[in-house]
């Protein structure tokens, strides 16, 4: 097992494919000069499965998310999803994605074996989305959002991150959309982990100026049992629709945290705002075996800091940005 000293197990694993991008949202990359890694760095697929499996089979990970970067621009995405649904015992599998693509494979995806997506999407206006994401893909996002309903990769889950002056009004018309069109819905609140070290916490939409915003429109009731579960959720009007908030910044939810990550250049974190990493790809490249490898995860994970240190005056934003780490 992944354990902690503060008493918490590991189960949910997060792997990112790649630190690329098609898409330049401002609260996460530059609009140019950011560094790719080179393709030696990045863990192959047969590694990642490899990995993966050490996680599932040795330290009791029982759900794995693919992410990025946009984990639908790596090539081999299919095959990793469909090896890793062969893992025993099987993981649930799902993706976090911008959505873009996911028309042409939502199908294969889920003949593969994922189980559900996650897609990324701030805005039902196609120039506020350009002003975000500085590229022209509003329509590419909305028919994936359909694909991947259709293909029965659900409950698909929408993540919207609300930006104060740019879509932050925009919080109970894209609860309604959602609500039409059978997406579950969770605001994210803006973290400090932007590129460009751009955020400013006077700058960001809360949780709780987000649920004003809703309750002005809908009635919203708590729902029980949380669990490790990083958004709290809504029943809207009673229900059955939902809706979620992810306030890592108001609201930590740190001492139920059951996540490790794994970045594209294989790399374990602990969280998503350690400025540690523990190094998996140098010893499996060297010929360390899976009881090895595992060991080595173990360690990394024993060390985990009770909480994300955002609220510490020493609080300093990690060396890698959110699209390197894996989202
Ligand atoms: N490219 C994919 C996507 O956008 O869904 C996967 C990676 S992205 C880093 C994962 C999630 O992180 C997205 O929902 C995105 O909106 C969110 N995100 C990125 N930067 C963020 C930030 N600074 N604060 C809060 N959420 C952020
Ligand atoms: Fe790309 Fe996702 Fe970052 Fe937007 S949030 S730039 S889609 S990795």
């Amino acid at each position: 097992m992944l354990l902690d000293t503060h008493g918490r197990t590991a189960t949910d694993l997060r792997v990112s494919l790649t630190d690329r991008c098609n898409l330049r949202c401002t609260y996460c990359m530059p609009e140019e000069g950011l560094s790719w890694l080179a393709k030696p760095e990045l863990l192959t697929d047969d590694e990642i499965v490899r990995l993966v499996g050490v996680a599932v089979g040795q330290l009791g990970v029982t759900e794995v998310r693919f992410t990025g970067g946009e984990p639908l621009l790596r090539p081999g995405l299919v095959s990793v999803v469909e090896r890793c649904a062969a893992l025993r015992p099987r993981p649930r599998l799902s993706l976090t994605t911008n959505g873009i693509g996911l028309e042409r494979t939502a199908g294969a995806l889920r003949a593969a074996g994922l189980d559900r997506v996650n897609v990324s999407l701030d805005t039902l206006s196609s120039q506020t989305f350009e002003r975000i994401t500085r590229r022209r893909r509003h329509g590419d996002v909305l028919r994936g959002l359909a694909a991947a309903r259709d293909a029965g990769l659900t409950p698909v889950k929408v993540n919207a991150v609300l930006l104060p002056g740019v879509n932050d009004s925009e919080a109970p018309e894209l609860l309604a959309w959602a609500l039409a069109e059978g997406y579950e819905l969770r605001f994210i609140e803006q973290m400090p982990l932007d590129a460009q070290h751009g955020w400013q916490r006077g700058r960001m939409v809360t949780a709780e100026e987000i649920l004003a915003a809703l309750e002005r429109r809908f009635t919203l009731t708590p729902e029980e049992g949380r669990g490790s579960a990083p958004a709290e959720r809504w029943l809207v009007d009673g229900g059955p629709g939902r809706v979620g908030v992810i306030a890592s910044v108001t609201r930590p939810f740190c001492r139920a945290c059951d996540r490790t990550r794994l970045t594209a250049d294989g790399q374990v974190r602990d969280c998503l705002f350690a400025r540690e990493e523990s190094d998996l790809r140098g010893p499996l490249r060297a010929g360390a075996d899976d009881a090895e490898l595992a060991e080595l995860w173990r360690r990394a994970m024993w060390g985990k800091k009770a909480g994300s240190g955002l609220d510490e005056p020493t609080f300093e934003q990690p060396a890698r940005p959110m699209s390197a780490i894996g989202g």
